[in-house]
């Protein structure tokens, strides 16, 4: 009797916990790029507040659990590799909820190509977010026309058009250079591939710049 009484114990633990796997993986699948925008701006909203409400602890666990076998993040955050801005943190989200690519200036190679598309064919992503920040270090570099060694340069050399095109604007250079360099990179990759630009145009895939401030924690979006 007792060994019955823990099977069903166990089944239908079983149960709940594929109920929840399933559930919780779906939770952000399909979500449109709008809503997903909506979503992340809404997050750093309670990150800029210092009320993040993404889970800790068991529930933390109880996630991860849930995600072991499948992902549907609901956006692509391309961002800069800088310490400060780790975009889970930034967006307040979670384990599963956004597929992250970052290089130093948020440069754009083949690879990053490549695992961007990947989210989109494979994983269903909708948006894509292309993130610069304020007194970004790759971009003051190219600025300024550091000397640098190894690869770094070919950082740099990716982030001149930026520095060439808002040369003579009024303002702060980096600041311009920042998000021209954002903008920059949303508007090619609208036209790159055979997986994004034909999304692009269907509108089923939407690509956004922005710009992320140091100082306060807010996102906002670059038009
Ligand atoms: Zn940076």
């Amino acid at each position: 009797m007792k060994t019955l009484q823990r099977n069903a114990v166990r089944i239908l633990t079983y149960y709940w916990l594929a109920f929840a796997a399933s559930s919780m993986a779906g939770e952000s699948a399909g979500l449109n790029a709008d809503d997903a925008l909506s979503r992340l701006l809404n997050g750093d909203k309670r990150f800029v507040a210092g009320k993040s409400e993404e889970p800790h602890g068991a529930a933390l666990i109880e996630r991860r659990h849930a995600l072991a076998k499948d992902q549907k993040p609901f956006a692509v955050i391309l961002s800069c590799s800088d310490s400060r801005v780790p975009p889970e943190l930034v967006f307040d989200v979670t384990v599963g909820d956004i597929f992250v690519v970052r290089t130093a200036g948020e440069v754009v190679d083949e690879v990053v190509v490549g695992s961007i598309e990947y989210a989109i064919e494979h994983l269903g992503t909708h948006l894509i977010v292309v993130l610069g920040h304020q007194r970004c270090g790759a971009v003051s570099a190219a600025v300024s026309g550091a000397a640098e060694t190894g690869d770094i340069p070919d950082i740099l050399k990716a982030i001149l058009p930026a520095v060439e095109e808002t040369k003579g604007q009024s303002g702060d250079r980096i600041d311009n250079a920042v998000r021209a360099n954002a903008r920059d990179i949303a508007k090619r990759l609208q036209s790159t591939g055979p997986i994004i630009a034909p999304r692009v145009q269907s509108g089923e895939v939407k690509i956004v710049a922005a710009y992320y401030t140091l100082d306060t924690g807010q996102v906002e979006l670059l038009k």
